[in-house]
């Protein structure tokens, strides 16, 4: 009887393995002493090798990567190494000598690389944490916490994922283009005041010009996202290059001023009609994410004798969500005076709806964007 189920035991444990090794299962990335925000399904084990993509995880680990000869070989450089990879015959160079094959994977247009491999070719030593389904990578510059240490530090990035939400209700997000700008201070002050979180998306040079108003809404646990340097069709939407520049400099921007970095864009005037298919393949193989929106409250349009039209679009857009069964609504406004002015109302409007009023969780990603383009 006992050798019976020890063999039965032995043949679930195969089994378990087997199906492992085909399907992909899910796991999180730390660097040093912090988790990285890849969402669940980002990163992956697939055939026994922990992936992510490539663009992301380099941007995170510092590693600059370039593309040539039509998407064949990508080059990784950081601290005068120079790892070349050619994707196709899967040969991988470090500083011109070859360094056998590359642990590389491609899935819908996007190339995976394997993680343990590229962080141990750049000097990181990697850890699996496997009850927390974690690949940590540090150095010992880097990390002053052990893994258990680690672990604990990062509690509340795997209570929120083993959590379910729960759904209490459609969620409205409320959303700032253009800032940040003279009206941040109000705004903010009167987001507080509702507790209410919400996201903002930046162009460069106010980020520069506002950097007092910009940390304040880091600080206060707003989502700080990327609206382009130039804000004009030519020269933004002149190619993808040109546009992934714009937003990859706010980017760097943000992320001297704030200390935090975005995953996020708002394609000025919205990604309908400018942001052809080129540009979204652009953006999601550097892993972003595309915003457009729900509700256009069309604040821009008017002046302090119309404001009250500001409040007026936004629930005539909500009655036409609640019809749609809609439960994730993104609603467009701008750091302008007079939407401040009006923000009070649009909050207690909201709430009074059954709205819960939350910011962007890349962990939670919704999509929105007009192209209904999934990977973005
Ligand atoms: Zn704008």
């Amino acid at each position: 009887m006992i050798m019976c189920s020890f063999v039965l035991l032995l043949l679930l444990v195969g089994g378990v393995e087997k199906a492992y090794a085909s399907e992909k299962k899910n796991i999180y990335i730390g660097l040093h002493d912090k988790m990285l925000p890849f969402t669940t399904g980002e990163a992956f084990i697939i055939d026994n090798q922990a992936v992510a993509p490539a663009e992301k995880l380099s941007r995170y680990l510092y590693i600059k990567q370039t593309v040539q000869k039509a998407d064949e070989v990508y080059i990784f450089e950081k601290n005068g190494q120079q790892l070349t990879v050619n994707i196709k015959t899967k040969e991988a160079s470090l500083n011109g000598k070859p360094a056998g094959s590359a642990a590389i994977h491609k899935e819908n247009g996007q190339f995976y690389i394997g993680i343990r491999w590229i962080a141990q070719q750049f000097g990181f030593q990697v850890d699996y944490l496997s009850k927390n389904h974690t690949v940590r990578l540090y150095t010992k510059a880097g990390a002053k916490l052990s893994n258990e240490e680690f672990l604990k530090a990062n509690q509340s990035f795997f209570d929120r994922l083993n959590s379910p939400q729960p759904a209490k209700g459609p969620i409205a997000y409320v959303t700032f283009d253009d800032g940040p700008s003279q009206q941040s201070a109000s705004i903010l002050n009167i987001l507080a005041s509702h507790r209410v979180k919400a996201t903002f998306f930046y162009i460069e040079a106010n980020i520069h010009r506002y950097q007092a108003a910009a940390k304040r809404a880091a600080a206060e646990g707003h989502y700080l996202a990327l609206h382009s340097v130039t804000h004009k069709v030519n020269p933004l939407y002149n190619s993808p290059q040109s546009f992934m520049n714009e937003m990859e400099k706010t980017n760097r921007t943000l992320k001297s001023v704030t200390g935090r970095s975005s995953v996020l864009v708002r394609a000025p005037f919205g990604s309908s009609p400018y942001l052809k298919q080129p540009f979204c393949d652009a953006m999601s193989k550097r892993g972003y994410r595309l915003w457009d929106w729900d509700i256009d409250s069309e604040d821009w349009r008017y002046n302090t004798s119309s404001k009250a039209r500001i409040l007026q679009n936004i629930q005539a857009g909500i009655k036409m969500q609640k019809k749609r069964g809609d439960q994730h609504v993104v609603i467009l406004l701008h750091e302008k005076k007079i939407t401040a002015e009006m923000l009070p109302q649009i909050l207690q409007f909201l709430t009074k709806e059954g709205y819960r009023l939350q910011t962007y969780d890349p962990s939670a990603h919704v999509v929105q964007n007009f192209w209904n383009d999934k990977r973005l």
